[in-house]
């Protein structure tokens, strides 16, 4: 493909995305939706069905957003906020799509649609923890860098100067300018909330019990307490896509794996980064621990701890906030002490002094893992008008929202993107 045609590709997937739209200027629909008969029905309140739910509500089709909960009440809500990615690079993949493409989404929702989501282009600090492994990013950044992505190696003495609580032991860091945050619950309701604007009916505390298709085309949907019919159904379960797609006869191949964090009690600016370590994903690039029923790059297999995992940052309330465990438990989300004294020493290894500060409160959530570790974004080629926006696995608050954008689009115009042939779910969707 030419350079022409990649920055033309991307033109197209971002149209609008620069432009002022202020929340009261969002289109209006003139007639709202007032039953529960409509064209698409998204099922899931999440990061990946809010914003599905805004861009098809904003290309003006009907839409209607059920949510077993609360928007945002599930991983959606519960993940550190961090945001992904090194920038486009100079021929982009759908990682760099769904990273990148996002971060335009966040910057849209927060500067021109005048959400406050506490969205930050802060960076990223990722601590390197041996010489081996500084030997072996070395050659990972100029990689990366030769193909356009925006990386950079720091010596610790480097790192300081931009993020004085680093570690100065360590043999270096490495710097992602363009990763950034935000805050999960405040971004996914803002999502759900200009969806709203936009026209759409979001319907919480509507746990679906049943998907029928019907004899004429199109689905009935019963919650415990209603009925909906719809033309188009969008999956956007997160962990649940399991057993949601059971009820269409159908299995896809998402597991839940549980990720759990822990928070200081407020404190005074000190973390400016997103901080990380290079400890998981240099063990993970020898052996990223997958076979036919566990998806790769988990911290434990069969109870055993095979890695170290961290990502964290301080909250703008204050609070200092660490995770890295990614087990695989069903749907377990107790947080394992044990496990969060681990990744307590494993932060102050790079961020030295939160080893004095006690933890305030912990928590898990479950986080949607395909099998084979990619995004499963598309049509359902089995099934009539059934589309799904999952497997966003542990980065999905950070590729949610142009996941949603590219599943919107999908469904608007009916044409896939290119970038979208990797989430294809025809490669793994099954009959039941
Ligand atoms: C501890 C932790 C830390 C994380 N940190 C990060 C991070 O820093 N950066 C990052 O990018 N990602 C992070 N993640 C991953 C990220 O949170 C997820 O990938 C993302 O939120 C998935 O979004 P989703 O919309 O697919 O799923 P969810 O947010 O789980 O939403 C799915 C929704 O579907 C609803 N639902 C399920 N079944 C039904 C039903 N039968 N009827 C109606 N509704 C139903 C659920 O209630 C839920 O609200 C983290 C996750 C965890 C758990």
């Amino acid at each position: 493909m030419t350079k022409n045609q990649i920055d033309k590709d991307r033109r197209r997937v971002l149209a609008g995305l620069g432009s002022i739209a202020a929340t009261s200027m969002l289109p209006q629909k003139l007639s709202a939706q007032n039953n529960n008969d409509t064209d698409i029905v998204i099922i899931g309140g999440g990061i990946a069905g809010s914003s599905t739910a805004f861009h098809l509500a904003e290309q003006g089709h009907d839409v209607i957003l059920i949510e077993r909960g609360e928007i945002a009440s599930e991983a959606s809500g519960q993940n550190m906020g961090g945001l992904g990615g090194s920038g486009w690079g100079n021929n982009p993949d759908l990682l760099s799509y769904l990273t990148a493409g996002s971060v335009e989404i966040f910057k849209r929702i927060q500067i021109d649609m005048g959400y406050d989501i506490e969205f930050r282009l802060s960076g990223t600090l990722t601590a390197i923890h041996t010489d081996e492994q500084y030997e072996y990013y070395q050659d990972d950044v100029v990689s990366q860098r030769n193909n356009g992505y925006e990386i950079e190696l720091l010596s610790a003495r480097e790192a300081r100067s931009i993020e004085p609580e680093a570690n100065g032991e360590l043999p270096g860091y490495i710097y992602r300018p363009q990763r950034g945050q935000a805050d999960p619950v405040k971004t996914t309701r803002a999502f759900a909330h200009a969806a709203e604007v936009a026209g759409a009916i979001i319907n919480t505390n509507q746990n679906v019990i049943s998907i029928t298709p019907m004899s004429g085309g199109g689905y009935v949907i019963r919650t415990e307490s209603s009925e909906y019919r719809c033309q188009n159904v969008v999956l956007a379960t997160g962990a649940w896509c399991g057993p949601v797609g059971e009820m269409v006869g159908i299995k896809i191949p998402i597991v839940p794996i549980r990720g759990q964090m822990w928070a200081t009690e407020p404190l005074p600016t000190r973390v400016l980064h997103t901080i990380g370590s290079t400890i998981s994903s240099y063990d993970w690039s020898r052996n990223n621990g997958s076979d036919e029923v566990t998806p790769p790059n988990l911290t434990h297999k069969n109870g055993r701890r095979m890695t170290r995992h961290l990502y964290g940052r301080q909250r703008k309330n204050g609070e200092i906030i660490f995770g890295g465990d990614r087990e695989s438990l069903g749907y377990n989300t107790t947080p394992d002490p044990a496990g969060i004294a681990v990744n307590h020493r494993h932060a102050a290894e790079a961020i030295p002094l939160v080893a004095n500060l006690p933890i305030g409160r912990s928590w898990a959530g479950l986080m949607p893992f395909s099998l084979d570790g990619s995004p499963i974004i598309g049509k359902i080629p089995i099934r009539d008008n059934l589309f799904i926006v999952s497997g966003l696995a542990s980065s999905g608050f950070g590729r949610g929202p142009m996941a949603g954008k590219l599943a919107a689009d999908y469904i608007h115009s009916g044409n896939i993107a290119r970038v979208l042939a990797e989430s294809d779910p025809a490669r793994c969707v099954t009959e039941a």
